[in-house]
């Protein structure tokens, strides 16, 4: 099973932008509370409030189900997407993309949104990225961001 990594420095910008978020009155408080609560920076809370830990690892939370660790890498990738548009030094994280990776079928590989609402700015399946990892890369609970031990 594949696993990936968090790039080099990663860990360092999350904390550093985790010390000057983005704050808009969009944010519900209990978004915020929730980034806190979990040691990460709050990069999503259109549909539910997500979370990027300094590790990479994703939480995900739609209430009133019970938040949960995205273990799948094209979400890790979709969520790093979308938060690169609120932080635009995370764009430098995003992976190359692979010579076995798709273009993404839902922006037809344009990586804009179909929905024109202006806190959706970027393709709500690939985050922006134009391309989708190859399936073999898509589950597998190993391939949890930060599982590696390097
Ligand atoms: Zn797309």
């Amino acid at each position: 099973m594949q696993r990936f990594a968090v790039p080099e420095r990663f860990a360092a910008e999350i904390e550093r932008l985790m010390r000057h978020p983005v704050f808009s009155l969009k944010q519900p408080e209990e978004a915020t509370d929730f980034a806190r609560k979990n040691g990460g920076l709050l990069v999503g809370w259109n549909w539910s409030f997500i979370v990027l830990r300094p590790s990479g690892e994703v939480v995900d939370w739609d209430p009133p189900s019970p938040p949960e660790t995205v273990t799948s890498y094209s979400r890790y990738l979709q969520v790093l997407g979308a938060a690169s548009q609120i932080y635009p030094s995370l764009f430098g994280f995003i992976p190359e993309r692979p010579a076995d990776a798709s273009s993404c079928h839902f922006c037809r590989g344009t990586g804009a949104a179909v929905s024109t609402s202006r806190q959706d700015l970027r393709c709500p399946m690939c985050g922006g990225l134009r391309w989708l990892p190859a399936k073999a890369q898509q589950v597998g609970q190993d391939g949890l961001p930060g599982s590696s031990s390097r």
